[in-house]
This record gives C-alpha cells, structure tokens and sequence, in this order.
C-alpha cells in the first residue's frame, strides 16, 4: 500500500509520516532528504546549475543510497551518511533551485519509485500524489497557518539565529520556488484529504490521518 503526504516546508508533514508509517508498521520515505543531499553534492563540487553538462555530469557521478532501518530514515551519498548535513542554512537556501531541475527529478523520481515498489510505505514530498504515485493509495496534502509553520521550523533548528520574520520570508520564497516551476510543482492533488495542522498537536495529526486510513 502507498501512502503520499505531500505540503509545504513546517506543515508538520514529515513528523507525521514517519509517526504514521511507525504506528502502521510501514516503511517511511523521505523524499525531501534525497533533494537536499543532491543539493550537498552539488555544493561540495561546485556546480554551476545553469551549466546542464555539469549538472549531468554530476548526476551521473553521485552514488546516492537510501535506506530505512528501525524506523530511521538514512541517505548516503558517495557511501557516507549526510543525515546530519542535510539540514543547515546553505542548503535550505539552494534546495529549491536544486530542486527545479528536469535531470534531477528524473533521477529522483526512478529512485523513488524503484525503492517503494511492493512495499508498504509512507512517502513525504512535494509531488508525491500528484507525479510520483498518481494511484497511491491515500493522498494527504498538509498545510498549516504560515506564522506557525515558521515557528515550527526555529525549534527544529536550535541555533536559528533568525527572527520570525525572515523565518517566514524564506518559507514563502521556498513555497514559492515549489509551486512555480514547470516540473511537477507542489499542488494540492484533488483526490487528496486535506488536513489543516495549524490548531493540532502531532499526535492529533497522526490520529487524524490514522483513523482516514482504517475507517476506508
Ligand atoms: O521536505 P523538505 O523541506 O526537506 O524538502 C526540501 C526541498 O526539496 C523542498 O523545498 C523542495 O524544493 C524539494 N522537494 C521536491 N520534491 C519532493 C520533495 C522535496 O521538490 N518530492
């Protein structure tokens, strides 16, 4: 079975995937990770992303692995962890343009698919329902209000020496990035449940999709 959530950065929609997928007994998929540690590879060599030989070059050069184990999700790139790398400032700022480009989500697209084929699996995103698994099984799309979104995201970052403010501007320009391009933009598929976490605790949000997916 395939479970997609997809939704914007600080909707709560990752705690909840991975607290769902535990709570089913499914495998969890992260598929921003794999977008961000691209993002690490990149910068590390710097490459030029108007430069398409250099962009595929390097696609062809990254050993990108992923892997779920007791209920961690893990990505390897050139055969080391980057878990930890993934997250920081550089690359929340280069990972939408990083995102926006055709060879990159080709090569992500067919590492997703080939990772969650016969599996049951809970895959985060931004264009899971709509692209990657049109005929999931359930679709969520999670939003949430902006002001509690980037809130969300300065607690997650113990040292986010930003206000509120600028928290919020680079989520939008994110978002913004996301629901523009060409290539599979963050929509809300139609077929999706859609949950608003802005008032819900991440229990009430993982009891939420929960109860969708057993009482259909
Ligand atoms: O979910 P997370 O914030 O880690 O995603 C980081 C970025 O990766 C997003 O802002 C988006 O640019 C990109 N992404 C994407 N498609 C996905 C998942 C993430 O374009 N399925």
């Amino acid at each position: 079975m395939i479970i997609a959530i997809d939704g914007p950065a600080g909707s709560g929609k990752s705690t909840t995937a991975r607290l769902l997928a535990k709570k089913l007994d499914f495998i969890y998929l992260d598929t921003g990770a794999m977008y961000r540690a691209v993002t690490l590879f990149f910068l590390d060599n710097k490459i030029d992303l108007t430069n398409s030989d250099e962009v595929s070059s390097a696609l062809n050069k990254i050993n990108l692995k992923i892997e779920n184990r007791s209920s961690s999700f893990n990505v390897f790139v050139q055969n080391t962890n980057v878990n930890n790398l993934i997250r920081d400032e550089l690359i929340n700022k280069n990972v939408s343009n990083v995102s926006e480009i055709y060879s990159v989500r080709k090569k992500m697209v067919e590492i997703q698919r080939e990772f969650s084929s016969n599996k049951d699996i809970v895959i985060e995103g931004r264009d899971i329902g709509s692209h990657v698994f049109p005929n999931a099984d359930y679709k969520f799309y999670i939003e949430a209000d902006i002001n509690v979104r980037a809130s969300r995201r300065m607690k997650d970052l113990s040292n986010a020496n930003k206000s509120l403010d600028d928290m919020c501007k680079l989520l939008l320009e994110r978002d913004k990035i996301d629901s523009n391009r060409n290539i599979s933009p963050l929509i809300k598929p139609k077929d999706a449940y859609v949950v608003d976490t802005t008032s819900l605790s991440i229990e009430e949000q993982v009891i939420k999709l929960f109860n969708i997916i057993t009482n259909n």
